[in-house]
């Protein structure tokens, strides 16, 4: 697989904008279809491009990027100037209009140097700034995006709250209309990015059920709106409280009023993608250091790799490596507009987070202490690889999601209203 190659072999230096003039075509090499699983000579050269960033800009502070909890702003203006944020915004938009799939390519290209980095490619590419340029009005895109696009802003999405986590709609967060503002009380944990933000997307509730649902753009330093203390997920990454009281915020600043929640979850299955491609290159990247080990490191007087125990976890790995991969990459190629299934992207995300963590983790165990050990990015890429079972919809959330595909119906995980009623 194209991801797992060091050279690509594509003759061609970095240019002002990695990504080649002439866009692919999604149908050129739809897995399923046509059963070509390899790159097109342009997905080639970007990958070999954009490889060649990672490993002249990013390779050297690697290490120590991984171990900083701050968003490195340098990081996003090399990336802003490389054409590497906004891959999949319109150009009318300051992007570079090209494909989701282009824009994974991009993110494996990058973890597989500076796993830290891919995050610069999420928050530029795959988070709440892809639902914030498929939704907002141009008034709102003309605001925001030159900071973001340019890597001198980042966006965090605050979607969980104390008592709404994988069921995101019992989110208690309201927005009420006064004159032309709306008034936003409530609070979110967990959103990523969020001690670095300067602008919040915030799924509010201006009214009751589903239907109710909308989200508000919150800009840091908005009176009534209030940023807590850094906390630290197993990872390293940090995320702070945000308690809206009283919040006054400019009727301009709704990204989607009510209903708007279908549209949020069809932007927010492009973020799973970019959680699934980071968790699927962090356990390839922590697999890669595994091999060299293993072909190197001598035990008993013979290299690991002669040992059969060692052999059958690599063949192992690789399966998981690759069967995932195929299910991202047919997810993303597939996706209409730039916006992939919800079941493709549910099935993708789900394999490539348990299968990325699996090959993380046993890496981990091949590379023994060393691996343990800090020294080493392969237990900062175990570290992060748990987190995305979690994050985005959890494993098992994407599961129930995946039964009602199979099953053709939908499977209401609430408690039946007699049942609650006795
Ligand atoms: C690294 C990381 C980054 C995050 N970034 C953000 C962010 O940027 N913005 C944001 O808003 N949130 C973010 N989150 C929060 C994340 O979205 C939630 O953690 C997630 O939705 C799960 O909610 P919860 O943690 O409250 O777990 P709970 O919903 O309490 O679930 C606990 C466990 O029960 C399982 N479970 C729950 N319901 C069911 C069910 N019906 N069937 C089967 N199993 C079920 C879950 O899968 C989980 O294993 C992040 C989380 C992590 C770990």
């Amino acid at each position: 697989m194209v991801g797992d190659r060091q050279e690509i072999g594509c003759q061609g230096g970095v240019t002002h904008n990695l990504l080649p003039r002439t866009r692919c075509h999604a149908s050129e090499a739809k897995i399923g279809d046509v059963m070509n699983f390899d790159f097109t000579d342009e997905q080639k050269l970007l990958a070999d491009q954009v490889r060649r960033f990672a490993a002249g800009k990013l390779e050297k502070d690697a290490l120590a990027r991984a171990h900083n909890a701050r968003f490195p702003f340098d990081v996003a203006q090399a990336m802003s100037r490389q054409g590497l944020l906004g891959i999949t915004i319109p150009e009318v938009d300051g992007g570079q209009g090209s494909s989701l799939m282009d824009a994974v390519i991009a993110i494996e290209q990058i973890a597989a140097v500076c796993p830290r980095s891919a995050d610069v490619v999420q928050a530029g590419n795959f988070g709440p700034i892809r639902t914030f340029a498929e939704y907002g009005t141009p008034q709102q895109k003309a605001r925001w995006l030159p900071d973001l696009l340019g890597g001198r802003a980042v966006m965090s999405l605050g979607m969980s709250e104390p008592d709404a986590g994988s069921a995101a709609t019992d989110l208690k967060t309201t927005a009420k209309p006064d004159g032309g503002h709306f008034v936003v009380n409530g609070s979110k944990v967990f959103s990523t990015f969020s001690a670095d933000a300067q602008i919040f997307l915030i799924y509010v509730r201006f009214g009751p059920g589903v239907d109710g649902i909308g989200s508000v753009i919150v800009e840091r330093g908005t009176s009534g709106f209030r940023i807590g203390r850094p906390s630290s997920f197993m990872s390293g990454e940090e995320w702070c409280e945000l308690h809206f009281d009283d919040c006054r915020v400019p009727a301009e600043n709704v990204l989607l009023g009510p209903g708007g929640f279908k549209k949020q979850m069809a932007g927010f299955n492009v973020e799973r993608i970019g959680n699934a491609a980071r968790a699927l290159a962090f356990g390839r990247y922590a697999f890669n250091r595994a091999r060299d080990y293993a072909a190197t490191r001598e035990q008993f007087g013979r290299p690991l790799c002669e040992f059969q125990g060692l052999q059958w976890k690599f063949a192992d790995m690789a399966i998981k490596l690759d069967s995932a991969q195929l299910l991202l990459y047919r997810a993303a190629i597939n996706a209409d507009r730039g916006l992939p299934s919800a079941y493709e992207t549910s099935i993708a995300k789900a394999a490539c987070n348990v299968n990325g963590f699996a090959v993380a983790n046993e890496s981990v165990q091949v590379m023994g202490a060393l691996g343990y050990s800090r020294e080493s990015l392969v237990e900062y890429c175990m570290r992060r690889c748990r987190g995305w079972m979690i994050a985005g919809g959890s494993v098992e959330i994407l599961k129930n999601r995946i039964a009602e595909h199979i099953f053709d119906r939908r499977f209401d995980q609430r408690r039946r209203h007699a049942d609650a009623a006795e």
